[in-house]
């Protein structure tokens, strides 16, 4: 008896957790209300998030030639990465939303915080979409340097210094065991948060033990630097710093903190 009233209790508490799980833990919050009113397809005041941080279901063309990124991302791998694998993802995606009867026109975003509600398929391809078109977005062949504007001052507040931040950055992607990706996000309290997810996770979905809004990720498959750089994933995330759109991140940070 004692053992099935504690079996409710556990439901009803999971039944809340995970309705504070879907809204990232962050509904409540300015960034919370903002990004989530923005998923929901609300205009009321949430346009620039929404135009920002919602991802469409389709491929967006890339923003440069596939040599752009060169030396520090070869051609080839860009080429591959995009018209093979990544598409992949989006073509699988679609047929799982037809399958599962989502709505195409919704942001991703929704069905990423939802996600134990979907199948492994939608999981991976959903997943796999979404940290794509992220991906492309904050690499430039401009990108490097160093963070400017309140983004900056945050990465150096949080973290001690940029290098630091660095270091702990390069640290979860290198650490990542297997295939998956590393993460710098914003967290429910606004604070910067490193971490890493496996396969084609993400800190959006609900089942992710690193929880978050994506500001920068690295795909450290060994589809993203073999071909280049062979079993040295070290030196591929290191040379990640020198194709860093910190523009794309800066205005993903700031809209979010001023929503
Ligand atoms: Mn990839």
């Amino acid at each position: 008896m004692k053992k099935t009233s504690y079996n409710v209790s556990r439901r009803t508490f999971l039944n809340h957790s995970s309705k504070a799980t879907l809204a990232l833990g962050i509904g409540s919050s300015l960034i919370g209300s903002a990004f989530l009113s923005a998923c929901k397809g609300n205009s009321e005041g949430g346009e620039e998030v929404k135009s920002l941080l919602s991802t469409g279901f389709e491929q967006t063309p890339l923003g440069y030639a596939f040599e752009a990124l060169e030396p520090h991302i070869d051609a080839m791998t860009m080429e591959i990465h995009y018209t093979k694998h990544a598409a992949a993802y989006a073509k699988n995606l679609a047929e799982a939303s037809t399958e599962e009867g989502v709505d195409v026109n919704k942001p991703l975003e929704e069905v990423m915080m939802n996600i134990s509600k979907y199948s492994t398929k939608m999981r991976n391809n959903g997943g796999g979409h979404y940290n794509h078109e992220l991906f492309w977005k904050i690499m430039s062949p401009n990108g490097g340097g160093q963070p400017g504007g309140d983004l900056g001052q945050a990465i150096s507040g949080g973290f001690g210094s940029f290098e630091e931040f660095q270091k702990q950055f390069e640290d979860a992607a290198k650490g990542r065991f297997g295939s998956g990706w590393g993460w710098l996000v914003l967290d429910k309290d606004n604070l910067l948060k490193i971490g890493s997810t496996p396969n084609q996770d993400n800190p959006l979905m609900d089942i992710s033990d690193f929880q978050g809004i994506p500001l920068l990720g690295i795909d450290v498959w060994e589809h993203a630097y073999y071909l280049n750089y062979q079993n040295r994933r070290p030196d591929y995330v290191s040379a990640f710093w020198n194709v860093v759109n910190w523009t794309e991140v800066e205005r993903r940070y700031d809209t979010l903190m001023k929503g």
